[in-house]
């Protein structure tokens, strides 16, 4: 068994210290490495970058350390008995997916911190945390000693085990639940001044259904929702019996407010994602992940699946569970849809493309991304309600994709067989007769427009569009305009112009001549500030032509720009038979 011991070494500095006690039988190499990137998070990170002053000794003697690579090393034990590893490990990353550490709290992934012994990775290990003075911890980890939410002993059958238990600690605030049946709670770290018992009974609504909707069959006996509250943050990553949350202090429900805001909605939202991913790629996996290697990339062409049926659900979760209604819901759907279809990218890579270039493309996106990429959220949510509506009309309402996936998680998640690209499709044609290859071939291989509208009318619902309120947004129901025109970008109205974020290709900036990251200072010879933006912006008709001057870094220039009509890419899914909306959403 290997036995890490791991304490808070200087919290102002953001250091842990970590020792390993690594059982030796004889003379001969060991491998110790860190991963390169966490699963859940598709980038290679190089968590190792972050220790220092690593150091082996045995029966009171050093032992050598080789270099082996960015993230191993060599030792050369000379005899049986207890190696002992130690390190210091530099946490500074206020993010779920490495380790943080101040004098007001502390998280991190093993993967970070735990040293993984390449020759030893199936054997237990054992795990002995401890916290300063005052502080509480929490973990998924199973438990050998202390008490509930304190420092103690923890254990996980192997390292890839080990790695799926984030810990949380700090003066933590914590609030337990139960829903279908399995204890949950809400951790919270960090200041805040939430209605954590109103959360909670939210949550619950939540995980019920979830946990319903697969069976009731949750693939955890315990869950934990540990959540960092800042004052700006969004985040979370799924594990197997926890999720690591990272939230803005405004987007908890607060005392005294019975409505859900659309801040609190997002915090929901995060929370029924990470939830849903219990199942949908925890237990059930795409194959190439059984096991993950943590190394280097791990490509799959499957994470639309994964993280666009996950998004999918995440919302829709929240209105059947009466959290949301049919107005909110229909909303963040038009979101969706209207930033799927805003920009040329989702004209030129398919969502299995997307989820192979996660690593060096969704992961790292820049200022075109717009323009080259699709997300396999987004879209993947939206072939996701593609997919629910046509095994609704399939089956004549007696399946949807719910229930597919019910008995889908059965066969392929419970039994840990995971899944390659064409086992869904298999599965839905042998199990219920309902072909759809070529849906998904035109859908996630292809780049050609989903048959959104046609499958939302046969639900009463019409997708529409509108005109977006100005260039920076796009959204799910009408605005006003408030631009009589159109710049083809998206911009950030700063003290010295507007600088360009986003230009959109074939629209108005672009075919001006402009750039991402130039700043117009000047529009037909007048200054363009953010309190001069909309009266300029009022000003023209489509099609007039205005000399623009901006700066490339230090570079003035001056162009011509000609004005593109408002773009309606806003989607409004307006609802035109309610009996039929009935066979879709409660
Ligand atoms: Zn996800």
């Amino acid at each position: 068994m290997l036995q890490y011991r791991i304490c808070v070494d200087n919290a102002a500095a953001h250091q842990f210290r970590v020792a390993l006690d690594i059982p030796v039988t004889g003379p001969g190499a060991l491998t110790l490495r860190l991963p390169a990137w966490i699963p859940g998070s598709y980038m290679i990170r190089d968590f190792a970058r972050n220790l220092s002053k690593v150091t082996a000794h045995q029966a009171g003697h050093a032992v050598a350390i080789d270099l082996v690579d960015k993230q191993s090393w060599r030792i050369f034990p000379q005899q049986a008995g207890t190696v002992t590893v130690e390190y210091q490990v530099y946490a500074f990353d206020l993010s779920v997916r490495s380790a943080y550490l101040d004098q007001f709290l502390g998280f991190y992934n093993h993967s970070s911190l735990c040293l993984e012994v390449v020759e030893l990775s199936e054997q237990p290990c054992q795990v002995a945390v401890s916290v300063p003075e005052g502080w509480r911890l929490a973990t998924g980890m199973p438990r050998l000693s202390g008490s509930h939410f304190a420092a103690g002993e923890f254990r996980a059958e192997n390292y890839q085990a080990l790695i799926d238990y984030p810990v949380l600690m700090g003066p933590l605030n914590i609030h337990e639940f139960i829903a279908g049946g399995v204890k949950h709670a809400l951790v919270l770290a960090g200041r805040e001044f939430a209605d954590s018992e109103r959360i909670c009974a939210d949550l619950a609504a939540i995980c019920e259904y979830q946990i319903a909707m697969f069976g009731h069959q949750p693939p955890f006996q315990q869950y934990l929702f540990l959540t960092m509250v800042v004052g700006k943050g969004f985040g979370g990553l799924e594990h197997s019996n926890s999720t690591a949350l990272l939230c803005s202090r405004k987007d908890l429900a607060k005392p005294n407010k019975a409505a859900i805001d659309n801040d609190y909605r997002t915090f929901l939202s995060l929370c029924s994602h990470e939830y849903f991913h219990s199942w949908n790629v925890k237990t059930l996996k795409p194959r190439e992940f059984l096991p993950y290697q943590l190394q280097q990339e791990q490509y799959t062409k499957q994470l639309w699946f994964y993280e666009g049926i996950t998004s999918y659900y995440d919302d829709y979760v929240l209105h059947q569970a009466g959290l949301i209604d049919q107005a909110t819901y229909l909303t963040l759907l038009g979101d969706t849809i209207a930033r799927v279809y805003r920009a040329a990218g989702v004209t030129k890579q398919s969502v299995a493309e997307s989820s192979f270039y996660a690593w060096t493309k969704f992961y790292k996106q820049d200022e075109n991304s717009h323009n080259s990429i699709v997300s396999y959220y987004a879209k993947g949510a939206l072939i996701a309600l593609c997919l629910d509506l046509k095994i609704r009309l399939s089956s004549q309402h007696q399946l949807n994709l719910g229930l597919v996936l019910k008995d889908f998680w059965q066969a392929y998640g419970a039994t840990s067989l995971g899944t390659e690209e064409t086992t869904f499709v298999d599965f839905v044609d042998q199990q219920y007769a309902i072909q759809l290859a070529g849906f998904i071939d035109a859908a996630v291989y292809d780049t050609s427009e989903l048959p959104l509208a046609e499958l939302l009318a046969e639900f009463g619902v019409s997708l529409l569009t509108a005109t977006s309120a100005d260039d920076n947004s796009v959204v799910g129901k009408a605005v006003t305009p408030t631009h009589s025109v159109s710049l083809g970008a998206k911009y950030k109205a700063t003290g010295a112009g507007l600088e360009l974020q986003t230009v959109y290709e074939h629209e108005a900036a672009q075919q001006a001549g402009l750039s991402a990251l130039d700043r117009i200072i000047a529009i037909d010879n007048l200054q363009v500030t953010d309190a001069t933006l909309k009266e300029m912006f009022e000003r023209y008709q489509p099609g007039q032509t205005v000399t623009v001057h901006a700066f490339r870094r230090d570079e003035l220039f001056s162009t011509e720009l000609t004005w593109q009509a408002p773009l309606q890419c806003n989607k409004v899914l307006k609802v035109t038979n309610p009996q039929l909306l009935q066979g879709w959403l409660r």
